[in-house]
């Protein structure tokens, strides 16, 4: 069992496996028994260009794209910086881009875009709250891109299926990255802040087929240009030092349990049993369709929001943090990232029985 003393559910920042934080801890206070902390080692020492190195490949290995024609790069700015740099980097002057539309940040990345051109929105579940993953569209052929968010954060919906198209397929995995097998090299860009599935909040990693690049036509800032930082080895300026390595452990992690497809069991079992207890118990509804919900984010309600204050009462006195839902569904939202064991999920689920008792009684 996870020996933190919180079975923590919050949707990112969020939990991070228990050697990570250990390891991280101890790279603090002596980094690699240097007589340096981690916090002050030099990024250009040979002890960091080697962490730089072996997060960059680590990460495409994990995905099943190394020697794929792939770079991997670790950058600033989050996931909502990439909301611009995709545009900026691979929307041609006067050109187009498809989007679907999915929720909340899957709208933010189309805001940025209209900055650039024209957006195509080939979907949207807006109109129900995005409840749902729309299905059956169309994505234009001329389009320089088509984006896609693979799991929504807030709404608890994730795509199961990708379409196919012959135009890059660009997508915004921030919060299901590295959590199920997909095939990667359907993708030619994909981005995901650390802050969930990864490490701590402060950088991003974006994986791109270099293939892709250089044909906007666009006069792109350095900072903004992913060709540059992958010429200079994804150190273009000082990267965030500590997130790369605290993501590189979380990546050492998921690669000794046996990378991708060993979390998704685990995945699978952690989701199937909070949505086994949300469909079953009648104090309990989920908000989302259930063939879209998502393995990463569960979000319900209660069918009486006047059991709220013991329902609440009762998670907090188990241990359980981070389980109000986003203002935007209200509610409850259990976010079950790759380090969240499953123990954790069963003690929400005993808490949920036991609420049906007390309330049924
Ligand atoms: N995209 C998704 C799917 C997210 O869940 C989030 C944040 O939760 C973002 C983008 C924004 O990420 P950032 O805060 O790193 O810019």
């Amino acid at each position: 069992l996870h020996t933190m003393k919180k079975h923590n559910y919050s949707a990112g920042p969020c939990i991070l496996p228990q050697e990570v934080f250990e390891k991280s801890a101890a790279a603090i206070l002596n980094f690699n028994n240097s007589g340096l902390s981690i916090l002050e080692i030099s990024h250009r020492s040979k002890d960091f260009v080697a962490i730089m190195e072996e997060a960059r490949a680590l990460a495409l290995d994990l995905l099943g794209l190394t020697g794929k024609g792939y770079q991997a790069l670790f950058l600033h700015g989050g996931a909502s910086l990439e909301f611009l740099m995709v545009p900026f980097n691979l929307m041609k002057e006067n050109g187009k881009a498809a989007y679907l539309d999915t929720g909340t940040w899957a709208n933010s990345a189309i805001k940025e875009a209209k900055a650039f051109g024209e957006t195509v929105l080939v979907a949207s579940s807006k109109p129900e709250n995005y409840n749902h993953i729309p299905k059956g569209f169309e994505i234009p052929a001329d389009a320089d891109y088509f984006h896609c968010t693979s799991n929504n954060t807030i709404f608890g919906t994730q795509i199961k299926s990708f379409p196919e198209t012959n135009i890059p397929m660009v997508c915004d995995m921030s919060s299901d990255i590295f959590s199920r097998v997909l095939d990667f090299s359907k993708f030619d860009l994909i981005y995901a802040g650390a802050q969930k599935n990864m490490g701590p909040a402060g950088t991003t990693l974006v994986v791109i087929k270099e293939e892709i690049l250089g044909k906007t036509g666009r006069n792109i800032p350095n900072m903004l240009n992913f060709q540059q930082h992958i010429e200079k080895e994804s150190m273009y300026n000082t990267p965030p030092v500590f997130a790369i390595y605290a993501s590189l452990l979380t990546l050492q992690w998921l690669k000794n349990l046996g990378g991708i497809a060993a979390i998704e069991k685990i995945n699978n079992e952690k989701a199937a049993l909070l949505y086994t207890e949300i469909d079953r118990n009648p104090y309990f509804k989920g908000t989302a369709n259930t063939e879209d919900r998502s393995n990463m984010n569960a979000t319900f309600l209660l069918n009486d929001e006047a059991n709220a204050p013991l329902f609440d009462e009762m998670w907090k006195a188990a241990g359980i943090s981070g389980l109000p839902g986003h203002r935007s569904v209200g509610g409850y939202r259990a976010s079950m990232y790759n380090a969240l064991p499953l123990e954790s999920v069963q003690v929400l689920v005993d808490v949920m029985q036991e609420f049906e008792k007390k309330v049924s009684a």
